[in-house]
């Protein structure tokens, strides 16, 4: 059997850890197919949250509690970086973690793509399915936000400014810096229209028994991922089910900031609505199954088998159970 599963950072990489159980039980196959649209340069590296989020996971290093980032982690090139005034300093890097930077930043001067240079990492944290990065190619997520440029260009024969008043922000600047708590008015994926999917994904999902969609935030993990063109169709016109497993449970995301995400899009922060966002494969949309939690039951999308389970991750062995009820939907 083989398993392929987008996935964001945290949420992705929880319900990789329950991917994986299932998968050894059964002798499947996984190839995770992981969002890029976070990543950025910070001091001459480049970061992959998402992708180092599922990486440090599934190979035992990420810190239990805040989720992302290396357990044991200490920030001594942090306030280095602060003591000479470097900007940006709400962007926390660990030095542990910057260790996987440099690894990667070399790699890929030296020529290599995302993809290869992944794959490289993954031979130290053998994370026990494949990890693919959505493309290979530079694609982010940017948001288009209130507000003149910084520095401000207004002035007083121009009060708005020349950009009439809105600029758009990385996603990392709009999620970390801002909180995502400033007047948004959409999501850009930068570079998504020339993106090409990494070598091996269009291949794993045309190859794929199931395709399983992470509980990641459908707006700012899943959406860029599906951005990438030829890849959303692979999924919605290829062999394998499609099932998606909902990260919003009662009405509210079990952690992140998907509320304010899906206000931007204007869908309502539900099971339903997220599982409106991506629609029924045989509507034009994603979803042959939706799976949500025992609080959303009666939850409706039209043209989608909707199933409840309880969808918490709180163990690897409750994420197994979870993903087995994915996985008997279709
Ligand atoms: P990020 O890239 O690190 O933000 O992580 P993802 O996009 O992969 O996942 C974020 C989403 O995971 C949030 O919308 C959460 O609601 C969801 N999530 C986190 N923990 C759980 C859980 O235990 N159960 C479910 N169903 N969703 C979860
Ligand atoms: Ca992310």
């Amino acid at each position: 059997m083989r398993i392929v599963v987008l996935a964001g950072g945290i949420g992705g990489a929880r319900f990789l850890l329950g991917v994986r159980a299932y998968a050894r039980e059964v002798g499947a196959e996984v190839t995770a197919v992981v969002n890029v649209g976070d990543d950025l340069l910070l001091h001459g590296l480049k970061v992959c949250p998402d992708l180092d989020s599922v990486m440090y996971t599934l190979g035992g290093g990420a810190d239990p509690e805040r989720g992302w980032g290396r357990v044991g982690e200490t920030w001594t090139v942090k306030s280095e970086l602060a003591a000479y005034g470097a900007e940006p300093t709400w962007f926390g890097l660990g030095d542990k973690d910057i260790a996987t930077h440099l690894v990667r930043t070399t790699m890929l001067n030296a020529g290599y793509p995302l993809s290869q240079v992944t794959e490289a990492l993954a031979t130290r944290w053998q994370p026990g399915v494949r990890l693919l990065p959505a493309t290979d190619d530079r694609l982010e997520t940017h948001v288009v936000v209130s507000g003149r440029s910084e520095p401000a260009v207004a002035s007083s024969a121009d009060p708005v400014g020349a950009d009439g008043g809105q600029r758009a922000i990385h996603f990392q600047e709009w999620w970390v810096r801002h909180r995502a708590e400033i007047p948004t008015h959409r999501f850009v994926f930068v570079g998504a229209e020339t993106a090409k999917p990494a070598p091996g994904v269009l291949e794993a999902i045309g190859a794929a028994d199931v395709v399983l969609v992470a509980p990641s935030n459908p707006v700012v993990s899943i959406a860029p991922i599906l951005a990438v063109p030829g890849l959303r169709e692979a999924v919605a016109d290829g062999p394998a089910p499609v099932v998606g497993v909902s990260p919003i449970i009662g009405g509210a995301p079990v952690r992140g900031m998907a509320d304010r995400c899906l206000a931007v899009l204007g869908v309502e922060c539900s099971a339903a609505g997220v599982g409106g966002l991506y629609g029924g494969r045989s509507a034009g949309g994603l979803l042959d199954g939706w799976l949500v939690a025992p609080e959303d039951e009666g939850t409706v999308v039209p043209d989608v088998t909707v199933r409840s389970a309880p969808l918490r991750m709180t163990d690897e062995a409750a994420t197994a159970t979870m993903v087995r009820a994915a996985l008997e939907l279709v």
